[in-house]
């Protein structure tokens, strides 16, 4: 039986930690911040914010919301990061993606002081991420490493397989695996011959955006498989073709009218040794690492040593 990885208890740990860190912070009069800007009114996007929002009062991180309308320029947007980057109660800015089509979403992003950068997407912190220098790393990406990290599954001499080449996945979560001294192969859209590729993982990590896409025949029996994509799935034939005989999701899906399904075919996970569940893995983990980011901002940026509790991205 292949070992289910618990996205949501290790993401328990994690928090409980970042908040062990927050009351030492504390206890020296330091109140960690972390400001996020949300433009419009994107539903998927307002969900997210919220659970970022919910998650920092948890914790005792402060944090602002800030929501330009919609028709905001780029000139202004740039205004509110600059202000964001000079108030020093705030350690961490996120910009909530996917920016209207008018705004300039890279150069942006360029814009938040790279200390700031609780999303890892800053240049500078992608190449502190490349060189292998400590710096603020991209949260789901992170959270993957935490996963493998806690659930004692060892990455160094691996052979890793990387699904999608995104900046915001694919790209990071390879280098973070190579760091870790895993031999990493990245395939995309463009690949000839995929599934000999994924045939060969030892860890395969998919973050494609495509439901079921890996099926069982493309897995190599005992990998370990991290699935990060989700994928809204509303058309009963296809929900009971993925989870045959499943009748918990059946249930679900009637009550709902929808069910999440990742990149990996469910039927796949039975060949793996270990497995991300969707939903329950990968996803619980960003808004995690997300304050553990924005901890990791407030302690290098005020000079305060690192407890016990928050390593510092270092691979
Ligand atoms: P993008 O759309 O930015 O990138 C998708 C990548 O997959 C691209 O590199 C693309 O290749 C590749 N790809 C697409 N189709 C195929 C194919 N048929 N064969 C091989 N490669 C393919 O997606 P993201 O990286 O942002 O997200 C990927 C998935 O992860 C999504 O399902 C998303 O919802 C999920 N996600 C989950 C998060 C979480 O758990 N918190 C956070 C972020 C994303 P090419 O570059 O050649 O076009």
């Amino acid at each position: 039986m292949a070992r289910v990885l618990d996205g949501v208890a290790i993401a328990a740990e994690i928090k409980a930690e970042v908040g062990a860190e927050v009351s030492a912070l504390k206890a020296q009069g330091i109140v960690p911040g972390l400001a996020v800007v949300l433009v419009g009114h994107v539903a998927a996007s307002e969900i997210y914010v919220r659970s970022k929002v919910k998650a920092c009062a948890e914790l005792g991180i402060a944090s602002w919301m800030l929501t330009p309308a919609e028709s905001v320029t780029t000139e202004e947007m740039l205004a509110i990061v600059a202000e964001l980057n000079a108030r020093d109660e705030v350690d961490g800015i996120l910009i909530q993606l996917p920016l209207p089509k008018h705004v300039d979403t890279r150069r942006l992003l360029e814009a938040v002081s790279p200390e700031k950068d609780v999303d890892g997407f800053h240049p500078v912190n992608v190449g502190r991420l490349q060189s292998g220098q400590e710096g603020l790393r991209p949260c789901t990406p992170a959270g993957i490493i935490e996963i493998l990290r806690r659930s004692g599954i060892g990455v160094e001499g691996k052979n890793a397989v990387v699904l999608g080449r995104s900046d915001i996945v694919g790209k990071p979560v390879a280098m973070l695996l190579l760091n870790a001294s895993a031999t990493v192969t990245v395939c995309h859209s463009k690949t000839v011959d995929l599934a000999r590729h994924t045939r060969e993982a030892e860890i395969l990590v998919a973050a494609i955006g495509r439901p079921g896409f890996v099926k069982a025949e493309m897995v190599r029996p005992g990998a370990t498989l991290i699935d990060v994509g989700i994928n809204r799935v509303t058309d009963a034939a296809e929900v009971a073709r993925f989870f045959p005989g499943d009748a918990a999701r059946a249930e679900q899906f009637a009550k709902k009218g929808s069910t999440l399904v990742g990149d990996i075919h469910p039927l796949a996970f039975s060949k793996a040794v270990a497995y991300t569940p969707v939903p329950g893995g990968v996803g619980a983990l960003t808004i995690a690492m997300l304050m553990k980011n924005t901890v990791q901002a407030a302690q290098a940026r005020r000079g305060v040593e690192v407890g016990a509790g928050v390593a510092v991205g270092g691979v």
